[in-house]
């Protein structure tokens, strides 16, 4: 299954991209999540990204596109994969269908979560992710049981300075322009399912996994 999760920052993307992950035992591919980690690293690719991720800004278009051609070339993409935050640019869309083609495979559909704004601005601004495991929490609705402590796996929680008030406004507008229009673009392929984004993790799944049926 090759599946795209497309939806503005904080509708639950990378919450579902987990769970979808081991329930069909297919990679996340987050190119939110490779980013950070070319950051951790300090590769040259983690220097130019680091700057645009924190203006809430998104990384040039030929970078995103050469950076998964590669990924989705890698042994673990063989039985498929959920791409989580990519594509999110028109030429991006277009350049994926490049790649797909010379890799000669189809995507089995894309799923747009929506939710409103004030959902969306909530979720973000209480958004603490796991140093050590990357899981993703929330201090309202999954509260930590020992401050500042990962649930599932005692690392260190911490805020991304992305998920800062101050940034969420601006990765919500660049949403708007430059990702939203892909929702149309997929539409028109058909591949498009909307689901619901504003409930529960458990009843978002539900959701997906309707439309994946
Ligand atoms: P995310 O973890 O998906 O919210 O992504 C965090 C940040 O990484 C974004 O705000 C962008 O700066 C950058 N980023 C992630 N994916 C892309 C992409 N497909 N195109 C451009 N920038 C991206």
């Amino acid at each position: 299954m090759r599946i795209i999760l497309l939806g503005p920052p904080g509708v639950g993307k990378g919450t579902q991209a987990k769970i979808l992950m081991k329930r069909f035992s297919i990679p996340q591919l987050s190119t939110g999540d490779i980013l950070r980690t070319e950051i951790d690293t300090k590769t040259e690719l983690g220097i130019l990204a680091k700057s645009i991720m924190n203006e809430g800004k998104l990384v040039p278009d030929n970078v995103m596109l050469n950076m998964m051609e590669k990924r989705l070339q890698e042994d673990d993409t063989i039985n498929g994969y959920i791409l989580d935050g990519f594509p999110r640019t028109l030429p991006q869309a277009k350049g994926l269908e490049k790649i797909l083609k010379i890799l000669v495979q189809r995507l089995n559909g894309v799923i747009a979560i929506k939710a409103d704004e004030g959902i969306l601005v909530e979720r973000l601004s209480n958004r603490r992710s796991c140093k050590k495991c990357n899981a993703i929490t929330n201090l309202i609705f999954d509260p930590p049981r020992v401050e500042g402590k990962c649930n599932q796996c005692g690392g260190e929680l911490f805020q991304r300075d992305d998920d800062k008030p101050e940034v969420i406004l601006d990765r919500l507008e660049v949403y708007k322009k430059q990702t939203e229009p892909l929702i149309n673009y997929y539409a028109e392929l058909q591949l498009l399912k909307e689901v619901d984004g504003s409930g529960t993790i458990n009843e978002i799944t539900i959701n997906i996994l309707r439309e994946l049926e």
